[in-house]
């Protein structure tokens, strides 16, 4: 029997991230992980979409411009991007078992089942360990209808040979939206198709209805209040039907959320209380069962599931796996929705409770004028103080602008120290000054 002192397993960020700081600590430490080594992130999540829109934000950058230095619409020429994408994602298992391994923590392959709190089976093999971290991430959930066989998830679409000429998505959460902008950059007729008339729930209703405009604009069909029922194979593609639509397509993307990893670990047999939503850890990140820690997706938590949280609650993890008794404190975190525009908010988005909030209409600033955006918006929230607590900003510079925010946010940076600041100019980040 081989025996550790803690054993993770998933080898995604959070799980990554928790293995070298095992290892630091002076851990025996091993590794499982049963698909590719390194999880959702670069192989089938962040890394290789951010790679695609890329390419939807070159695009946006020349057709804003037409007529302003340049006379052609850019076309985006799906194979070759995607052989660029594979030139990101094809390295990725090799490289990220060979760092573990070389750093000197044991890579095993294959699925890991409890049999007890301190023992689990890998290929039938009994593994001992004194902890064990559980980081098993989440999957696609395909939505039961009659048909499932045809729906295809996020990966099935980040790994397309082909872009299809005419693609359904189903969902309004970011990966339909990340996903449909993609496709219709590349020259899909996308549709999206919502059971209720509210995408992007968690973001202000105002600026998604200003998002779904500008998809609108590109060419993009949302069709609403549609639950589709069944889905058949036709000469040419699929033809899905809900109550009162039908539509036909080439793809159907099933973009309606995801779900833990977790049936498959066998956790009663340790003890580990779990439910639908994911594993239960106290503020320490610790499971019902005292020797085994979780982090990542797979919790059942209230943070947004991403790659930086997945990164710290890692390393929060072993912090305490190595008995640091303060709590897990996350700091704000910005969430964004690579579309075209990009849709992204941090911390308090709502007023009431001494909370103001300003609107600014930002698409007269010269950053935005430049490049001929044709939306550019923001959303602030500011306490009793005037210190800013929260924003929501729509715009093509909206994934970085977030991130500013987020900083002065976290930095308690007021509006008088803010002008102190000489930032270079003109940028991003020199509009802050104006904004908070
Ligand atoms: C399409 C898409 C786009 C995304 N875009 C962004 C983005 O732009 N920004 C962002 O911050 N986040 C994004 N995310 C979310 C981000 O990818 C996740 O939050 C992050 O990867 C989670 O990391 P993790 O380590 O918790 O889980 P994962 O990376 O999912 O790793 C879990 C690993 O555990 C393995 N595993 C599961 N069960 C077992 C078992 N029993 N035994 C052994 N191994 C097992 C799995 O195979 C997997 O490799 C995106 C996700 C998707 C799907």
């Amino acid at each position: 029997m081989l025996k550790f002192d803690a054993v993770v397993i998933g080898s995604g960020v959070a799980g990554l991230s928790a293995a070298y700081k095992l290892k630091d600590a002076g851990k025996n430490v091993a590794i499982i992980e049963d698909d590719l080594w390194g999880g959702t992130c670069p192989n089938r999540g962040c890394d290789p979409k951010k790679i695609l829109i890329a390419g939807v934000e070159a695009r946006d950058r020349v057709n804003q411009l037409v007529g302003k230095g340049f006379s052609e619409l850019a076309p985006m020429n799906w194979e070759e991007i995607e052989a660029f994408k594979r030139s990101f994602t094809d390295p990725v298992p090799e490289s990220r078992q060979k760092g573990l391994a070389d750093y000197g923590v044991t890579t095993i392959y294959g699925q890991a089942r409890f049999t007890d709190a301190n023992h689990i089976t890998v290929n039938e093999e009994e593994i001992e360990a004194a902890q064990f971290l559980i980081a098993t991430g989440q999957r696609a959930n395909l939505l039961n209808l009659d048909g499932q066989e045809y729906l295809s998830n996020s990966t099935d679409f980040l790994a397309l040979s082909h872009m299809p000429k005419r693609m359904a998505v189903i969902g309004g959460g970011y990966i339909a939206f990340e996903l449909a902008t993609i496709a219709n950059a590349a020259g899909s007729e996308v549709t999206i198709i919502l059971h209720n008339r509210r995408p992007l729930k968690e973001f202000d209703a105002e600026l998604v209805d200003e998002m779904v405009a500008q998809l609108k604009e590109r060419g993009i069909r949302f069709i609403y209040d549609t639950d589709i029922k069944k889905i058949v194979k036709t000469a040419d593609g699929y033809h899905l039907s809900a109550d009162d639509t039908t539509l036909d397509a080439d793809f159907v993307l099933c973009a309606t959320g995801r779900i833990p990893n977790v049936e498959e670990l066998n956790l009663e047999a340790a003890q580990v209380e779990y439910s639908k939503k994911g594993i239960s850890v106290n503020d320490y990140l610790q499971t019902s069962a005292k020797n085994i820690y979780a982090c990542g997706d797979v919790l059942a938590k209230t943070q947004p599931r991403l790659t930086p949280v997945s990164t710290f609650e890692g390393e929060y993890a072993v912090s305490a796996m190595l008995g640091n008794q303060t709590p897990i404190n996350y700091s704000t975190i910005p969430t964004i929705v690579y579309g075209s525009p990009k849709l992204a908010k941090v911390g308090v988005t709502d007023e009431g409770n001494g909370i103001k909030m300003v609107k600014q209409d930002l698409t007269a600033w010269f950053t935005y004028q430049r490049l001929n955006e044709p939306t550019a918006k923001a959303k602030l929230y500011f306490d009793q103080e005037n210190q800013l607590v929260g924003a929501t900003t729509l715009s093509g510079q909206a994934d970085e602008l977030i991130n500013y925010l987020a900083l002065v946010i976290d930095q308690k940076i007021s509006h008088d120290t803010m002008k102190d600041y000489i930032i270079g100019y003109p940028t991003v980040a020199s509009d802050l000054t104006y904004l908070v």
